[in-house]
């Protein structure tokens, strides 16, 4: 379903992407760990087309995403292109990034009315469901400030659900919450898993991982320098430096 190959980016002269590879078949988990600055963060918002790559392809679906270099030439896509794509990708932030002046069912009709263009009626009956899988249906009508912060993310996993994405990104979903609060957000994100959905996930969550993941890569300065099961990557790190990480996070 995505196919990242060959991916470099830069940031000035930064090497912040070193020619990653890494596919996701549809319906699969993955997910991703390493250290700060690895470049976890930037391989999402490339995926999604937040930002360009300098070479390389992303693909979801068949559908470049990004820049491509194909004999020298960069590919650039257009605004129009890049809205479509990051249509069919839901994306959780750390930060939740909630509109704060909307109730917990306007955030998750936002897109789904605006976006998809559809009815009020139809979109309040999506985003009702969406945050009954969430278990936050009687708070449809708080506002963020009146919600926990992993209610909070809670809403922002449903409105991501809302627009029955291909694909979903979280970008350490869980890392700014109190840690009493961690559960029942992860709770929700395996029963999304569980339902089929395709996910790439930057978490320091081992426990999760090592439950939910189907795949696990490592990431260490731009580049992915372990890949495989969870068991494997987990248990039987093949790289000093993975070995090294989880010590620390275990
Ligand atoms: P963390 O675990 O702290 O979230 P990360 O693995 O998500 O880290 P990124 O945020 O992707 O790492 O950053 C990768 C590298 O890119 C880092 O070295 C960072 O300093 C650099 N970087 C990020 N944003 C910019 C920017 N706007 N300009 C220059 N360098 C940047
Ligand atoms: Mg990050």
């Amino acid at each position: 379903l995505m196919v990242a190959a060959d991916v470099n980016k830069w940031l000035g002269s930064n090497h912040i992407l070193r020619g990653v590879d890494m596919s996701v078949e549809a319906g699969e988990i993955v997910c991703v760990l390493g250290p700060s600055g690895s470049g976890k963060s930037t391989l999402l918002r490339c995926i999604n087309g937040l930002e360009s790559i300098e070479s390389g392809v992303i693909s979801v679906d068949g559908d470049r995403v990004g820049f491509k270099t194909h004999r020298g030439q960069l590919y650039e896509h257009t605004e129009r292109e890049a809205a479509r794509m990051r249509r069919r990708i839901g994306m959780v932030f750390q930060h939740f990034n909630l509109f704060n002046h909307m109730t917990a069912l306007q955030n998750v009709t936002y897109g789904p009315r605006h976006v998809l263009g559809i009815s009020r009626a139809e979109a309040n009956k999506l985003g009702l469901d969406a945050l009954n899988k969430v278990g936050l249906g009687l708070k449809k009508d708080s506002y963020p400030a009146q919600l926990s912060g992993g209610q909070q993310q809670r809403v922002a996993i449903a409105r991501a659900l809302a627009m029955k994405p291909q694909l979903m990104l979280f970008d350490e979903p869980t890392s700014a919450l109190d840690p009493e609060l961690v559960g029942d957000v992860l709770a929700v994100m395996k029963r999304v898993a569980e339902e089929g959905m395709t996910m790439i996930i930057v978490t320091h969550e081992i426990a999760f991982a090592r439950e939910v993941a189907d795949r696990v890569v490592f990431m260490d300065e731009g580049r992915i320098i372990e890949s495989g099961t969870a068991a494997e990557v987990l248990d039987n790190p093949t790289n000093e430096r993975t070995a090294n990480f989880l010590r620390h996070v275990k």
